[in-house]
């Protein structure tokens, strides 16, 4: 008998864990956690998570409290920046300089971070909110002090990320690094299945995977990277499924969404296999566009979210076996009338080319 797995968060990751369940009839129940109502939870039901904070409500209290609540501990080191960064450290593996900002002197420890520094809220940001640019001369906002980590500004190439899975016997699976697209701290696109340097997948997966078997993780976690001189500095992690392994929905085996819950549900867990090239991109604050469809390989994810400019409303995977019909895809996307589309299949296309 397989448990029910009740997700804290009913945003879009919970929905998508719902459909990867359906056909193998695995009961999934996103639910939210700061509703003040009593939840019917079952003694063996597996409580995982799509977002990491949430208040301490009547329905937040119940799902932390329930005894499958998985990786506790996990959640514990990662939701706060400064554990976060501290266990990167611990483990050994490269992260970019850092230091937590405390008391008064605050010029002087930003100043001893580098020239150009990214102030992060310690909690609760996402999508690029809670942070801060600073750079020599800039006067420090008083309030960043015990609340933010202070990051040098790492000059990067270009980002990538790796998505894997730890099961209960810590048996562990990785996707192909992904190469992801920011902008104005909002993940636009993502592309996977083009060559990646062996070294770089083999360090990214020895590291996740360190931190997986160190904090005892059941399920699909992510690892945000940035690339330089061709070297990995990890930017943090994620501890659920990631907007960066969406593509994994039909160009993948298995979907992130799908691995996750067979590593809590206690089914096999392989490795994914890929064949062709995927692109993801996001759908930020538009309207559903038919037009979509007509390109070959597209398949749109709609979350049914009210729309709000710069708002994660949807996303677009398109799928195709190797470059030149994915570069045919992305072609017959940039041709459509609307703006948004053709810069990210302008991008896509100077990845593929590169
Ligand atoms: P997410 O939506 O992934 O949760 P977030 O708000 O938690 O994002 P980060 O991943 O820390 O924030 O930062 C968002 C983006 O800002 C990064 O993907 C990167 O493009 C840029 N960025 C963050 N930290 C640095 C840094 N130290 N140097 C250069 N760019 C950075
Ligand atoms: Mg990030």
């Amino acid at each position: 008998m397989l448990p029910r797995i009740v997700v804290a968060g009913n945003g879009q990751l919970g929905q998508m864990l719902q459909q990867a369940g359906a056909p193998m009839q695995l009961e999934v129940m996103p639910v939210d956690p700061n509703a003040d109502v009593q939840l019917e939870l079952r003694a063996d039901d597996v409580i995982t998570v799509e977002i990491e904070h949430w208040s301490d409500s009547v329905s937040g209290l119940q799902l932390k409290q329930h005894p499958n609540f998985r990786n506790k501990v996990a959640l514990h080191m990662v939701v706060d920046r400064q554990r976060q960064k501290s266990l990167l450290d611990r483990l050994q593996v490269p992260t970019s300089p850092w230091l937590s900002l405390e008391g008064d002197d605050l010029q002087a420890q930003l100043e001893s971070v580098g020239e150009r520094v990214i102030v992060k809220r310690r909690r609760g940001g996402y999508d690029g909110r809670g942070q801060w640019r600073w750079q020599k001369g800039d006067q420090p906002e008083a309030e960043w002090a015990g609340e933010c980590i202070a990051e040098a500004m790492i000059p990067f190439s270009h980002e990538v990320s790796l998505v894997g899975a730890r099961n209960a016997a810590g048996e562990k699976v990785f996707y192909p690094l992904t190469c992801n697209w920011h902008q104005d701290g909002i993940l636009r696109a993502s592309i996977a299945g083009l060559p990646i340097p062996a070294e770089q997948q083999r360090d990214a997966e020895a590291w996740l995977g360190r931190i997986m078997d160190d904090e005892g993780y059941i399920g699909v976690m992510a690892m945000e990277c940035f690339v330089v001189d061709g070297k990995l500095l990890v930017n943090e992690l994620a501890p659920r499924v990631h907007n960066s392994g969406h593509w994994t929905q039909e160009g993948a085996s298995i979907s992130q969404f799908e691995l996750h819950l067979r590593a809590l549900a206690g089914l096999p867990l392989i490795t994914p296999e890929v064949s062709g090239v995927s692109v993801m991109y996001n759908l930020l604050g538009r309207n559903w566009k038919p037009e979509w469809l007509s390109v070959q390989g597209a398949h749109v994810h709609w979350y049914g979210k009210e729309i709000r400019p710069g708002r994660k409303v949807g996303h677009v995977n398109i799928c195709r076996p190797d470059v030149p019909t994915l570069a045919e895809s992305l072609q017959a996307l940039g041709a459509q009338l609307d703006e948004e589309d053709s810069v990210v299949a302008e991008w896509a296309l100077a990845q593929l080319a590169s």
